[in-house]
């Protein structure tokens, strides 16, 4: 997401940055490019507009264009009216400001990722800020769409409201809330059912829930890869049941980042998280200023730190690095490393957070990075015995050939995992000699 916009900005910054004084000549011409890298990423019109007009504001005068370097006091003022252009700085939190059980009433298109967001709300309300969830489907227009549901809760573990067939959204809400009260729950989060588009009898539908269940939160959920549609859908919800938030799923996708720019500024309604892939763990809070220096191909540093921090299991990784430091390390562990690399989620998804990714990114033509190779080594590490990935150094031909066979890979490929385990060892002995500080006079530090 935003690869191509942030390319072309970064391209229109590092010209003006070597140009050195900047006249306003310069800032207009540079402004004309960034008003057409917008509108080709779908950015909506009127939005456009305004952000040009408020750069152009703050970048003519006099302080600007005399600084020693006027390129970059520009990209500050593109980065802040493109902060406001995003809702302001700081995160739009959900808000439970009620006497439980608190509704969370999610609404959206069908195939919008409805029914995945909820699972992943419940799971991260769970998980980080331990409240008691109740999930229930209201969604009675597709066949499948209540054990969808159901399989989301039983993968997050967290509860849901059991099914009664043939009963009418409405019912299942009043029975939810019941529920949720007579057994304690936080929070509620109702899935409604979709419509392939804004659909009146539905609307309605929704509206009724709304007066019946009164929720804190009536979240929108809507494809980052629709572009306009996403905000005209956002409208047209808006207009008919009202909406506190947005939440915007396949932001780890190829999706220009229109509809994110012009979302907040269109129809007044906060993108609240976001969605970044299928895994229940993918999903984000909106910060206007981290998404703005992504754009600005700056990266977004604080976000890829708290995603590792998140999750990476700090005692693992710690006694990983005990057993590195005492050279200890064996194939089991580096089994580990690998799982812990898995569950940050694709790598093209961490490359959006690198600084100067987006470009990267583009040169290699979209395409993923091959992940599929962690998940062969482990499989291959999985068909060892106990004894081999204590003892790396008894896989010999025979051993190679059964493991292969075993994994349904090659000899070759289990040498290849060998050899990187080897080189990573070495590295590490290399550590244990120097220790910290030899690797720091070394420049490995
Ligand atoms: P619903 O019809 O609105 O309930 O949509 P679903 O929740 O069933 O989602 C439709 C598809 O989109 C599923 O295959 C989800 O795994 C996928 N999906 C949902 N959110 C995301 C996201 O943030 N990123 C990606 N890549 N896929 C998503």
């Amino acid at each position: 997401m935003f690869e191509s916009l942030s390319s072309k900005f970064s391209g229109i910054f590092e010209g003006m940055s070597k140009r050195g004084l900047l006249s306003e000549a310069d800032v207009s011409e540079a402004m004309r490019e960034v008003r057409l890298a917008m509108l080709d990423a779908d950015v909506a019109l009127p939005v456009v507009k305004d952000f040009i007009s408020r750069v152009k504001e703050g970048a003519v005068g006099k302080e600007v264009l005399d600084t020693i370097s006027p390129g970059q006091a520009v990209a500050k003022i593109v980065n802040d009216a493109l902060v406001e252009s995003l809702g302001g700085a700081g995160v739009v939190p959900l808000s439970f400001n009620a006497a439980p059980p608190v509704a969370i009433l999610m609404v959206g298109l069908q195939g919008s990722g409805k029914t995945t967001s909820s699972g992943k709300i419940a799971l991260r309300l769970t998980a980080r800020e331990h409240k008691k969830v109740l999930l229930a489907s209201l969604d009675t227009q597709r066949p499948a769409a209540q054990l969808q549901l159901a399989q989301l809760a039983e993968q997050a573990k967290v509860a849901c409201l059991p099914i009664v067939s043939g009963q009418p959204p409405l019912e299942i809400a009043a029975r939810a809330m019941d529920t949720a009260r007579r057994e304690g729950y936080d929070v509620v989060i109702l899935d409604t059912a979709g419509r392939l588009s804004i659909d009146e009898a539905l609307m309605a539908e929704v509206g009724a829930v709304k007066t019946l269940v009164n929720p804190h939160e009536t979240l929108l959920v809507v494809d980052a890869m629709t572009g306009q549609d996403a905000v005209n859908t956002a409208q047209a919800f808006k207009a008919a049941v009202g909406l506190t938030g947005v939440v915007m799923t396949r932001m780890d996708g190829d999706a220009k980042g229109g509809a994110a720019l012009s979302m907040r500024a269109i129809t007044g309604t906060p993108i609240k998280l976001v969605g970044s892939g299928e895994k229940l763990t993918e999903l984000e809070e909106f910060y206007p200023e981290r998404v703005a220096s992504r754009i600005l191909g700056l990266g977004d540093i604080a976000g890829l730190v708290e995603k590792a921090a998140e999750t990476i299991d700090e005692e693992e990784s710690e006694k990983l690095a005990l057993k590195m430091l005492k050279g200890k390390f064996d194939l089991e562990d580096y089994a580990a490393q690998l799982r812990q690399i898995n569950k940050m989620g694709s790598i093209t998804g961490i490359m959006d957070m690198l600084p100067g990714m987006g470009k990267l990114k583009e040169a290699m033509s979209g395409k993923d990075i091959d992940t599929s190779i962690l998940d062969r080594h482990l499989v291959i590490i999985s068909s060892m015995t106990k004894g081999e990935r204590k003892q790396p150094d008894i896989i010999k031909a025979s051993r190679k050939k059964r493991i292969a066979a075993g994994s349904g890979t090659s000899v070759q490929e289990v040498n290849r995992l060998l050899k990187q385990f080897n080189d990573m060892s070495a590295v590490m002995k290399r550590f244990n000699k120097l220790g910290i500080k030899g690797l720091m006079r070394q420049g490995l530090g």
